[in-house]
């Protein structure tokens, strides 16, 4: 039998369950491209409800413990003496998220000798020391697609709120003001703007799609180029490198994973190529940019404006400078984890254990790390080096 250790962010401050907003979520046929939604044999929850924190479970108490197997779920991850650290001594599988990432480094899976899945709720798995659990042949996998449109409409509202003005403009209203000249002084259309992302993969794309209405020129730079076809359906001009990029446009979205080539890349001096009074909208990882670089650049007016909702650590201390720096609309991690995200990922986990725990294989989309090598989703997006991983 085995024992899972699963950690989920805490519930909310007013309890749980929530007061519920709207009674269903829209039932979705299939992922852009065609790839199928999750399958498990079923589920345990209703879809639109908070899994995602601790005491939503993601789901899976009934199932797992039906068949026997142990489920621990804790938000409580930091430092020697947490219930994570603890329970990660006799775990076989961990199930993290980026959101509240329950960081696998080296040394905790050296000390975690029957851990062989580690399982992300979500996308992302750059909180698990990639190299190590190669080097261990543990295999990580996660819901490939489960949060994607989730995040690129994210990124979207970010490009629009921060070029717009829109947070500034709000709080004046919520304060009693009417201040027109200073809500406008800092407000721009995107119409007719250069717009790049940093990767064209299923979130960058889908950025590029949704942004195609805006009547913006729209840029992108990937290390694969996508066809000829796709290029002209949306007008897009590839650039080979970030650098060519960031100097051609105003506003840029971030959608690179984070390995070794993209850790630091929007670094000072990158920054400083661009236009003066450009955008950065970050939903991928908040490692790809330099955090002082971004202050002192929105300080300086180079940036006009930084959002995202992604951050190291997670959760950022209170003092972290991206919470009170000038222009920024930044939220904390929560773009791909809504309630419709949830869903998906939920019962992609779930799918993944059915999979695991039967011995039969998990789909080869969702796998990351396999057999010793970065492997499906994972040998697209991840280089293998002693720098990948772990932070
Ligand atoms: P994806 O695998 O579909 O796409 C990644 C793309 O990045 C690929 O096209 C790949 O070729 C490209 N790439 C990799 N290294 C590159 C480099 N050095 N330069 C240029 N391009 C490079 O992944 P996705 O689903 O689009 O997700 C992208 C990232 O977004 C994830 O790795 C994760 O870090 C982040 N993410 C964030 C959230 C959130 O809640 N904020 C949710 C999901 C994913």
């Amino acid at each position: 039998m085995a024992k899972i250790v699963c950690v989920l962010y805490p519930d909310p401050i007013d309890g749980f369950p929530p007061e519920y907003a709207r009674d269903t979520i829209p039932v979705l046929n299939s992922y852009p491209g065609g790839q199928t939604l999750p399958t498990p044999s079923s589920l345990d929850f209703r879809p639109g409800d908070l899994v995602g924190c601790v005491s939503g479970e993601l789901g899976l108490r009934k199932f797992l413990e039906e068949r026997g197997h142990t489920l621990v779920v804790t938000s409580d991850k930091e430092g020697p003496d947490s219930i994570f650290d603890r329970e990660l001594a006799d775990a076989d599988v961990v199930i993290s998220q980026p959101f509240w990432p329950a960081y696998l480094t080296a040394e905790r899976i050296a000390r975690a000798p029957k851990l062989k899945l580690a399982l992300t709720a979500g996308i992302g798995s750059d909180h698990v020391d990639l190299d190590a659990a190669i080097a261990r042949d543990i295999t990580v996998a996660e819901e490939t697609y489960s949060n994607s449109i989730s995040v690129a409409e994210h990124a979207v509202m970010q490009i629009l709120a921060l070029v717009r003005n829109y947070l500034p403009s709000h709080q004046w209203a919520a304060q009693g003001g009417w201040n027109i000249a200073d809500c406008v002084s800092h407000a721009y259309d995107i119409e007719g703007m250069d717009v790049g992302v940093i990767a064209a993969g299923r979130i960058g794309q889908a950025v590029l799609r949704r942004l195609a209405p805006f009547d913006v020129r729209l840029h992108y730079t990937d290390k694969r180029r996508l066809s000829p076809e796709l290029e002209q359906e949306l007008g897009l001009t590839f650039h080979p490198d970030a650098r060519s990029l960031a100097r051609a446009v105003d506003v840029v979205s971030i959608h690179a994973p984070l390995h070794p080539e993209t850790r630091n890349l929007f670094n000072e001096e990158l920054i400083g190529s661009m236009r003066r009074g450009s955008y950065i909208v970050n939903t991928a990882r908040a490692q790809i940019v330099d955090r002082d670089a971004v202050v002192a650049a929105l300080e300086s007016g180079q940036l006009a404006g930084y959002a995202g909702d992604v951050w190291y650590p997670q959760p950022p201390a209170a003092d972290h400078p991206w919470r009170t720096m000038p222009y920024n609309g930044m939220t904390p991690h929560v773009s791909g984890t809504t309630l419709s995200a949830q869903a998906r990922y939920a019962a992609g986990t779930r799918e993944i254990l059915e999979a695991w725990l039967d011995g039969k294989p998990i789909r080869d989309e969702y796998l990351i790390v396999d057999g010793g090598k970065l492997a499906g989703a994972g040998a697209v997006a991840y280089t293998a080096s002693q720098d990948a991983g772990n932070s």
